[in-house]
């Protein structure tokens, strides 16, 4: 990584009221691995260095903003694409483990690899969909946080994620603005499946300053056993 784009990096986590003076040696590694990676697979849309920096990595350090993540033993990364946010999330966060989850191999197997080369023991990629990962009882109301960042929108994610969570787990969902329609739908997908939206919370990206909000679902009760359907019903029919 250049020093401009180090000092990005600096720059965007100080906005966030994060230090990463220890982690930047691991974002030039993890940024050497995406562009080496971009070069020959379409990995990510973002190729540019203040791109990767901004839209990725400090991007998927806002998923720290208001302590939601603190404490938490194991966090699912929901369609993580090729380790967003969990791979900056596990660089910061050595004692939390995290399992990257998306259904294209490819893609975890980016995940995989650079994990390993940047040594984060707290990665455990998995390759599936998280309507199987739902009905799994490995999986099912195994974790403390699903995160996830641009996958579906919020009455879907309710159904993919509310399964994963254990009772009290929190569903952390990374959105830009989100409508008043979209926030409805979601609260009533999450009554039906055992969750209630706790929180949400708007703040503009650091640097970029585009808009971003974080929704918050809690898991207050068990989810109905019906729920997740089949693999691809809950984006092709969303419950609301
Ligand atoms: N979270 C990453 C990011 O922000 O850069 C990737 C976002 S990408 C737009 C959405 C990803 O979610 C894709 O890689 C897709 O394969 C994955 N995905 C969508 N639905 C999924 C499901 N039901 N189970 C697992 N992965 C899913």
């Amino acid at each position: 990584m250049t020093p401009e784009g180090e000092a990005l990096l600096r720059q965007g986590a100080a906005e966030l009221e994060l230090d990463v003076e220890a982690q930047v040696p691991a974002f030039a590694q993890l940024m050497a691995l995406l562009q080496d990676a971009n070069s020959k697979v379409n990995l990510t849309a973002l190729k540019t260095e203040p791109d990767i920096v901004l839209k990725h990595f400090v991007d998927s350090l806002s998923c720290l903003r208001g302590g939601y993540l603190d404490g938490a033993g194991q966090v699912l990364d929901l369609g993580t694409g090729a380790g967003f946010p969990a791979l900056p999330l596990a660089i910061l966060r050595p004692d939390t483990t995290f399992v990257p989850l998306d259904s294209i191999r490819k893609k975890i197997e980016f995940v995989r690899a650079a994990a390993q080369t940047l040594g984060l023991n707290n990665v455990h990629p998995q390759v599936g969909r998280a309507e199987t990962l739902g009905r799994d009882p490995a999986h099912r109301e195994t974790y403390d946080r699903v995160v996830c960042r641009a996958v579906a929108a919020l009455p879907v994610l309710a159904e993919l994620a509310l399964p994963l969570l254990k009772p009290g787990g929190l569903l952390v969902a990374q959105k830009g603005p989100i409508t008043e329609e979209e926030l409805q739908a979601g609260r009533r997908a999450a009554g039906e499946l055992g969750g209630r939206v706790t929180g949400v919370d708007a703040f503009t990206l650091p640097v970029l300053g585009d808009a971003r909000t974080l929704i918050v679902v809690e898991k207050v009760s068990r989810t109905p056993k019906k729920y997740p359907r089949r693999e691809g019903v809950p984006a092709a029919q969303p419950l609301f």
